[in-house]
C-alpha cells in the first residue's frame, strides 16, 4: 500500500513496524506529524574547510574523495571499525566509521563528500571519525539535525522526512487563506515545510520559521478560545447587591487595603450580573489574593451559592482551606478539604455534603472538578496559579456548573498578551500595593565560598526565634552537581544547621507526611524546612524570615522572585540568599537584578525580556500544549499579529466550521490533543 500524508508513519518506505514504533516514541504517528518534527538545528557544510585547518578534537566539515576503503574489522564485543583513506587533494586523512556497516558502504571509493565529524591525531595523521556526510554534488547543503531517539538514526529521518516532504508535494497543504498570508507577510504553507527542513539558504529558513511560528501560536490561541473560557451563556447565579460584607470586613485580622478593597468590589460587581463572572486577580507574592477570594466565598455563601476554590498543589490547598476556614467559620459558613489522597470514605462523605449544600466552600486540588463531585449549587470557581494546570483541567473546570463565575488569582504578572492565551478573555484586577509595615527583604546573591558566613547568618536568625526555608534543585542525588534535599538534609545536620531542628519537604514524599511537615513548621516545631520548590507556590508562614537558594542558577527570575516570596509574610526583616558558582553574564546579571528590586512586574518583564516568550513556551510552567517552532522562534510582535489574526477568524467562523478553515481546526486538535493525551 503506498503512504499517503495521513496513512500510518509504518508504511513510509523503509520504516516498517519497530522503526515506527520508535516514531511513535517521538510523538509521530503518520508522515504528517512526522514533517512537524522540527530540525533543533542545521548543519551547513558550505562552510568546509582543508584538512590542514581542521580544529583538532572538534568538530570540523571537510570535502573529501574517498581514495580507498580498508576490510571492515570486527573486534571484541561484536563491534566493527570500519576505515578509509580520503583526500582534500593535498592532504591525506582516515575516516573511521564505527559500529555502522550500512553507513560505510553507501561510501564510494573515488567519490566526493563534505563529512561532518570530530577530527583527532597530530599534523601528520589525522582522523575523521564516525561523520555525518552528503555527496558533494548533492545540491542542499543545509542539512537538517534532530532530536534523536534509540533506533532512529539521522540519516534515517532525514531520509524519511525526504519522503514525506514529496508526499506533501504530491497533496499539498495550504492552513491559512490567501488574504491572511497577504495581510501577515507570510510565506506558503509547502515552501515554509520543506524549508524549515532543507533550506536552500539562511532567509529561507528564517522566513520558514516565522510562518510556522506564526501558525502555531495561531493554533494556540484558537484552541484556547475554542475551549470556551467565557462562556456565552448567562449565568444562573446572579447574586444580589443588597447582600453586603461588611460584617466580613470587621471580621477580619486586618484591615484590606486599597487594592484589596477595589478587586473585592469588582469581583463583587461582576457576580451580580446576568453574564458569569472572567476575571484574573493579579497581585504580587504576599499582596493577600486570599482574603480577596474569602471575601468572594463570603458573599456567594451569603447569596446561598456554593464556591469552589482550587490550588495547583496538595500542601497549598491545605492552607487555604485552613485560612478560608479561619475566615468564614465564625459566620457559620462550612468550608470542606477534597483532595485526591483523602479515603474514599471521607471522600464518599464529603461528597455528600457537597451535594446537598452543607457545604458552602469547598477548597481542594482537581479532584473538586472531577465528574463524580456533584454540586448543589456551584456558582463561584476559584482557581489559584491557574498557568499550572494543564489543558485538559482546564477543559474539565469550564464544563464544570451552570455557567459559575470564574475567578483566577496569579502573582504572575505576565503582560497582557500573554494572559489573554493563557487564561482566555478576561477582565483583570490587580492589587499593586503589599500590605502596610512590610519590610522588603533583603536579597543578597554570594558564591559557595561564603555559604558557611551565609549559615553563620542563618543560624543568627534561628536564635532569634526565626524560621528558615533552605531550598535545593533536586530531590535525590544525581549525575549532575546539583544539590539534592535528601543528602543536603543529611550534611547539614551533621554541618552548618547541627543542633538545630529541620526537616525534608519534597513533591514524591506521601500527602500526610507532607501535610505533617508543613503543620510542625507552621507550629514552630521545625525551624528549618529543606525543600524543593514545592514550597514555591503560596505558602504561608510568617514566622519564617531566611531563605537560602542553593543552585540559584537553576531558577528563572520570576521563579526565584516566587520562591523569596515565602518569606517577609511577617513583621520580621527577611533575608534571601542566593548561592551559585555560576558566573556567566546571564546568570550574573540575573542575581543583578533579583537582589536591586523587589518589584514583581519589573522582574517578570526583564524575565520576559531576558528569556522571551518562546522560552516562557517551553518553560512548561504554564499548562498548555508544548510548542515545538514558537518556542525557539517567536516574539512579542509575532504573538500579538497571531492574536489578531486569531480573533478575526474566530469573529467570521467561532466554530472553524467554514470549509477553508478544515485544515486549520485539524492541526489545531491536534496540537491540542497531543497534550491531552499526554
Ligand atoms: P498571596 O497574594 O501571595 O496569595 P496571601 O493571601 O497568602 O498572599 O497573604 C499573605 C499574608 O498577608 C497572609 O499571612 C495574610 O494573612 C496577610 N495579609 C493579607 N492581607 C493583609 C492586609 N490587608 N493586612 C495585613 N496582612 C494581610
Ligand atoms: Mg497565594
Amino acid at each position: 500500500m503506498p503512504a499517503t500524508l495521513f496513512s500510518d508513519i509504518e508504511y513510509l518506505k523503509g520504516v516498517g513496524k519497530a522503526r515506527g514504533e520508535k516514531y511513535r516514541k517521538l510523538g509521530i504517528t503518520d508522515p504528517y506529524e512526522l514533517i512537524y518534527h522540527i530540525p533543533r538545528d542545521y548543519l551547513d557544510f558550505r562552510a568546509y574547510v582543508p584538512i590542514q585547518q581542521a580544529v583538532l578534537n572538534e568538530y570540523n566539515v571537510l570535502k573529501l574523495t574517498i581514495s580507498h576503503k580498508l576490510p571492515p574489522q570486527r573486534i571484541k564485543g561484536g563491534l566493527v571499525i570500519c576505515k578509509a583513506a580520503a583526500t582534500d587533494g593535498i592532504d591525506t586523512i582516515l575516516v573511521v566509521v564505527y559500529n555502522n556497516v550500512y553507513a560505510f558502504h553507501a561510501m564510494n571509493e573515488g567519490e566526493t563528500y563534505y563529512m561532518y565529524g570530530k577530527v583527532t591525531g597530530n599534523f601528520t595523521r589525522k582522523e575523521i571519525s564516525s561523520p555525518v556526510y552528503i555527496k558533494a554534488s548533492e545540491n542542499v547543503l543545509i542539512q537538517p539535525i534532530y532530536r534523536l531517539t534509540q533506533g532512529l538514526s539521522a540519516n534515517m529521518i532525514r531520509t524519511n522526512m525526504r519522503q514525506a516532504l514529496d508526499l506533501l508535494s504530491r497533496e499539498p497543504i495550504e492552513t491559512l487563506p490567501q488574504d491572511i498570508l497577504d495581510r501577515y507577510e507570510l510565506c506558503p504553507l509547502v515552501p515554509a515545510l520543506e524549508n524549515i527542513h532543507f533550506p536552500v539558504s539562511e532567509t529561507a529558513a528564517e522566513e520558514a520559521r516565522r510562518r510556522l511560528a506564526f501558525d502555531e501560536l495561531l493554533k494556540l490561541q484558537l484552541g484556547m478560545s475554542m475551549l470556551k473560557t467565557r462562556s456565552r451563556k448567562n449565568t444562573a447565579y446572579k447574586m444580589d447587591s443588597s447582600v453586603g460584607i461588611d460584617e466580613f470586613l470587621s471580621g477580619l485580622p486586618f484591615e484590606l487595603t486599597e487594592g484589596q478593597s477595589r478587586a473585592a468590589n469588582e469581583i463583587i460587581a461582576d457576580m451580580c450580573r446576568s453574564v458569569p463572572m472572567n476575571r484574573l486577580l493579579q497581585g504580587d507574592v504576599g499582596s493577600g489574593k486570599t482574603a480577596v477570594a474569602a471575601a468572594a466565598c463570603y458573599f456567594a455563601a451569603k447569596n446561598g451559592i456554593q464556591s469552589a476554590l482550587m490550588a495547583p498543589t496538595e500542601i497549598l490547598a491545605i492552607q487555604h482551606h485552613r485560612t478560608l476556614s479561619e475566615f468564614l467559620t465564625p459566620f457559620g459558613i462550612q468550608v470542606g478539604l477534597l483532595t485526591g489522597s483523602l479515603t474514599q470514605k471521607k471522600k464518599n462523605l464529603l461528597r455528600e455534603q457537597i451535594a446537598s449544600g452543607e457545604l458552602q466552600v469547598i477548597v481542594g486540588t482537581h479532584a473538586i472538578i472531577q465528574k463524580d463531585v456533584e454540586y448543589k449549587s456551584l456558582g463561584l470557581v476559584i482557581t489559584d496559579e491557574q498557568h499550572r494546570f494543564g489543558v485538559e483541567q482546564r477543559a474539565a473546570l469550564a464544563e464544570k456548573g451552570d455557567s459559575p463565575h470564574r475567578l483566577v488569582m496569579s502573582a504572575t504578572p505576565i503582560p497582557r498578551t500573554l494572559a489573554l492565551i493563557i487564561y482566555g478573555d478576561l477582565d483583570i484586577s490587580a492589587i499593586t500595593q503589599l500590605p502596610k509595615g512590610r519590610k522588603p527583604i533583603k536579597t543578597h546573591a554570594v558564591t559557595g565560598k561564603l555559604r558557611h558566613r551565609a549559615f553563620g547568618f542563618v543560624r543568627d536568625r534561628l536564635d532569634e526565634g526565626r524560621q528558615a526555608y533552605v531550598v535545593c534543585p533536586m530531590i535525590e542525588d544525581s549525575d549532575s552537581d546539583l544539590f539534592a534535599v535528601k543528602t543536603y538534609a543529611e550534611n547539614a545536620a551533621q554541618g552548618d544547621l547541627k543542633g538545630y531542628t529541620t526537616a525534608l519537604l519534597h513533591g514524591r514524599m506521601r500527602a500526610a507526611e507532607k501535610e505533617k511537615v508543613m503543620k510542625e513548621f507552621r507550629d514552630g516545631k521545625i525551624q528549618v524546612l529543606i525543600c524543593t520548590t514545592v514550597v514555591e507556590v503560596g505558602v504561608d508562614v510568617p514566622n519564617a524570615a531566611v531563605m537560602v537558594i542553593e543552585n540559584a542558577e537553576r531558577f528563572g527570575l520570576s521563579q526565584l522572585h516566587q520562591l523569596r516570596g515565602r518569606v517577609g509574610r511577617g513583621e520580621y526583616e527577611s533575608t534571601c540568599i542566593l548561592i551559585t558558582d555560576n558566573l556567566s553574564e546571564d546568570c550574573v546579571k540575573r542575581m543583578k537584578i533579583i537582589s536591586s528590586t523587589s518589584d514583581g512586574f519589573r522582574i517578570s518583564e526583564e524575565d520576559l525580556k531576558m528569556r522571551g516568550p518562546g522560552d516562557f513556551f517551553g518553560s512548561a510552567q504554564h499548562g498548555l500544549p508544548p510548542l515545538k517552532i514558537a518556542d525557539i522562534a517567536c516574539n512579542m510582535e509575532l504573538m500579538n499579529k497571531a492574536q489578531t489574526c486569531a480573533k478575526d477568524i474566530l469573529a467570521d467562523d467561532p466554530e472553524l466550521s467554514k470549509p477553508q478553515h478544515r485544515t486549520l481546526k485539524m492541526d489545531t486538535l491536534r496540537l491540542f490533543s497531543k497534550d491531552i493525551i499526554g
